[in-house]
């Protein structure tokens, strides 16, 4: 076994092993990337026994000093006569653009043990697609192909192996056969089998349906068999619940695109005819008519053959949008996580064996195997639930993209909100076109904003009230009239700001015009209570999301001399205040976390029912729901969202508010939305109540640009960890004097921030600390990035998780 790259960064592995290899007998060799070992790929020699093999099909293979049976994946083959003669590794250039980094050892190749898989799992355009992943979110080569085959798959969840039978002789043949026949069972297999159309393997019937059709034994069929008049056939299938549940369909009305829908109807037509690659954003407010485009498009893509793939957030997955494209299209398969195992496996073989030609799933879903793949689709292409927040980090929208340049698709990115990076996208780049929806398709009264100021509203005064007079009176009067309503409490990370309850003033940036947030921090032995400031408190400090600069936090109020408070919110406690203050009204509570999947469709059903009156939550609840009785909405606090600690704050907070919005107005009745904030002014809100997108974009851009951050800069985060803070501060260290003197060797532009503790900054018993790199291009980020990983792994040895454009910096 050999070790090709020596690409140590994230651990250590000794390959100085023996090989096991039976020379004689191998003329390929093959390359193996393993989930689980660093960013590496080893070389083994595969017994002839095995050939042929193709990149994507997995092997298990001997590893380490012990020789423990390892799954990887065969990533490249070569026949062995092409290696280099006195050298023990694949010539360079064996993979395009891999070359070895340094000094090719002599070691003694190991040989493959088992060939898992009869066919690839990954094909080579998707095998493509996981090197670009590699290079580009910088991660191991074999943790990406083992995010892109579903766990269900690679088990082989719901296959059963059993026996069926088929008629073996011909049809214009069995009159004759069974004239001859004397068992009166015998007659009726054939009959039944000649019924079935099971005249080849294909079309075999299931050896027991059939005897229990027959009502015989085995007896029969085991004499028919003699006689060679069917066969018996060993068949492995996959069997599970469909994965669309029937009766769940929607009627269909053929409508009539507006002039708006049909504008941007030609323009896709265009696209797809063209057939070249292309993005196009498709900005378009709530019920503007983008989901019936995206079916359009669609439909043209497979009247020219090809193929679709839709991306849904997942928790709009479990609404109505599946069954609307269920209901118009035949060839459907689905990918979510609520699908079982098995359903799971079914789904994604009937993509790989050509049996569907559209899919819908969440972020994973862009790895489907769909050949011919002509669209791609990202729906809420803002969100950031795209991103997958463990290895491989990639943002499913941007593989998106990725994908659809290689193979010449189009691809339709959909959004009420889209991001700033991709309306920057549309400015900058030729290949991206921007396609605006800028009606409500029925013209629905947009509903009422109010907004209610918590500073003047008392809100601090009485004790922490979650829901303001104005909030309370809304309630009541909804719930007389027999309405319901819903009310936000957006709990994502920590909510916690920095307040003076007596003279409301907040805590703001020395450089930017943003307020500070407090973050804790854990890490020991840090008492700083005394500067020449004054007394400061201990236990964190406040940070700028934008210019990321930390300070300590006064113990008193700047201005006023009183004691800061810290404020932080809490649905259980919402739930608590509303129980008390509407006794006799029915609430539920629905949160991500506290939630399993059954209970939230229970209480969806006994809501849209009328046996809850006011659901409280978080976010899940403001996506996708559609219940014509909600008049009233309420964001308990639109700040929460405001003051978490990452520079997207702004973004959220206008995306949540206008979501939700599109939400209330989607009633026929007129809908009220209460908005609750101690910052009236903060242009976010501001820009949200008025519905003013370009306003927002404008104001938020200007920040953005003149702090360096995306979309005009782009940003990676490394974050290090470990159990023991010294070790992980000597690691971090030396990871900052390693990227420094790289940016000075290669005089990349780039800012390097940190190390610092994270915002969270211990989970899990372990200590966080992050450095932040900022650079005007990505390609500055590849270049630095595929530099580190070619040298010697960090030590002290901790654990290093690599961001590349993430979409917060908790
Ligand atoms: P979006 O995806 O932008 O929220 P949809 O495509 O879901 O919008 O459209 C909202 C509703 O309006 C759906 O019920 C859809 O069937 C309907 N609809 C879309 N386009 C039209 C149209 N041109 N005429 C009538 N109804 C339409
Ligand atoms: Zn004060
Ligand atoms: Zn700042």
């Amino acid at each position: 076994m050999i070790k090709y790259h020596t690409e140590n960064l994230f651990t250590v592995i000794d390959s100085r092993l023996h090989g096991n290899d039976k020379e004689t007998s191998c003329h390929h060799i093959i390359r193996v990337a393993f989930e689980s070992a660093a960013d590496t790929e080893f070389d083994y020699l595969l017994p002839d026994r095995f050939w042929p093999i193709e990149a994507g099909q997995r092997v298990e293979v001997p590893f380490g000093k012990k020789n423990k049976l390892e799954v990887g994946f065969c990533v490249a083959v070569v026949e062995k006569a092409q290696r280099h003669k006195g050298t023990k590794c694949l010539a360079p250039g064996f993979i395009p653009g891999v070359q070895p980094k340094r000094k090719e050892r002599k070691f003694k190749l190991k040989a493959v043990e088992k060939v898992i898989d009869k066919e690839p799992l990954i094909n080579a355009e998707l095998m493509e697609l996981a090197r670009w992943i590699r290079s580009y979110y910088v991660c191991p080569l074999g943790q990406v192909l083992a995010a892109m085959v579903p766990r269900a798959v690679k088990k082989g969840a719901g296959a059963r192996t059993g026996k069926y039978i088929y008629l073996a002789i011909a049809a214009e043949n069995i009159d004759e056969t069974t004239k001859k026949l004397r068992g009166r069972r015998q007659k009726q297999i054939i009959e039944h089998l000649q019924q079935k159309d099971a005249f080849n393997s294909e079309a075999a019937l299931e050896l027991q349906s059939v005897l229990a059709e027959i009502g015989c034994g085995r007896e029969p069929v085991k004499k028919l068999a003699q006689k060679q008049i069917i066969k018996i056939a060993e068949k492995t299938i996959l069997k599970s619940l469909p994965a669309i549940p029937k009766g769940m369909t929607i009627k269909t009305e053929k409508v009539i695109l507006n002039e708006d829908q049909q504008k941007a109807l030609v323009h896709f037509k265009s696209e797809i005819e063209s057939g070249k690659f292309g993005v196009t954003l498709l900005y378009g407010v709530t019920d503007s008519g983008k989901t019936e485009l995206y079916i359009r498009a669609i439909e043209e893509i497979l009247r020219k053959g090809k193929s679709a793939i839709v991306l849904l957030p997942e928790i709009a997955l479990t609404t109505q949008t599946v069954q609307r494209f269920n209901a118009r299209f035949q060839r459907i398969a689905v990918m979510h996580s609520g699908l079982t195992a098995a359903q799971r496996n079914v789904q994604w073989q009937k993509i790989k064996s050509g049996q569907a030609d559209v899919v819908i799933g969440a972020r994973s879903a862009v790895f489907a195997p769909l050949p011919r793949l002509g669209l791609i689709v990202v729906d809420e292409e803002h969100e950031p639930s795209y991103k997958q927040d463990t290895a491989p980090r990639y943002n499913g929208r941007d593989v998106a993209i990725k994908r659809a340049q290689l193979v010449n698709a189009h691809c339709i990115l959909g959004s009420a909100t889209p991001s700033l990076e991709t309306l920057s996208n549309c400015r900058s780049k030729k290949y991206f076109s921007l396609v605006h929806l800028p009606k409500r398709v029925m013209n629905l009264p947009m509903p009422q904003m109010k907004l209610v100021d918590l500073q003047q509203a008392g809100f601090v005064k009485k004790g922490m009230n979650l829901i303001s007079e104005p909030l309370a009176e809304g309630l009541r009067q909804t719930l007389a009239k027999k309405e319901q309503a819903i009310l936000l409490l957006n709990r994502r990370g920590y909510s916690n700001f920095i307040f003076c309850p007596s003279c409301k003033h907040t805590l703001h940036c020395r450089n930017c015009d943003v307020t500070l947030t407090f973050h804790r921090s854990e890490a020991p032995g840090r008492e700083r209570m005394r500067t020449v400031t004054g007394k400061h408190m201990a236990s964190g400090y406040a940070v700028c999301h934008y210019c990321l600069a930390q300070t300590l936090v006064p113990e008193k109020c700047p201005l006023c001399g009183s004691g800061l408070a810290m404020i932080g919110l809490g649905s259980q406690r919402l739930k608590e205040e509303l129980e008390k203050k509407f006794p006799q009204a029915h609430i539920s509570r629905v949160d991500s976390d506290s939630m399993a999947k059954g209970d939230y469709y229970k209480v969806l059903k006994d809501f849209s029912e009328g046996r809850i009156d006011i659901l409280a939550g978080t976010q899940m609840l403001a996506k996708g729901l559609h219940f014509p009785n909600v008049t009233l909405v309420g964001i308990i606090s639109a700040d929460t969202c405001l003051y978490l600690p990452d520079f997207r704050a702004n973004e959220r907070t206008f995306q949540l508010i206008c979501h939700v919005a599109g939400r209330a107005g989607r009633s026929a009745k007129k809908g009220t939305v209460f908005v609750q904030t101690f910052l009236p002014n903060q242009p976010a809100i501001k820009f949200a109540l008025a519905g003013d997108f370009n306003g927002f974009v404008t104001e938020e851009l200007k920040h953005r640009k003149a702090c360096n951050l995306p979309p005009f800069w782009r940003l990676a985060v490394v974050t290090l960890r470990d159990r023991t803070f010294d070790k992980l501060e000597i690691a971090c260290n030396r990871m900052r004097e390693k990227i420094d003197r790289i940016i000075q060797r290669k005089k990349l532009r780039a800012i390097v921030r940190g190390p610092m503790p994270a915002m969270i900054s211990r989970i899990q018993r372990f200590h966080r600390m992050q450095i932040i790199i900022q650079a005007p291009q990505a390609e500055i980020l590849q270049e630095l990035f595929n530099s580190l990983r070619g040298e010697q792994p960090i030590r002290p040895a901790v654990k290093i998780a690599i961001d590349i454009d993430p979409v917060n910096l908790l």
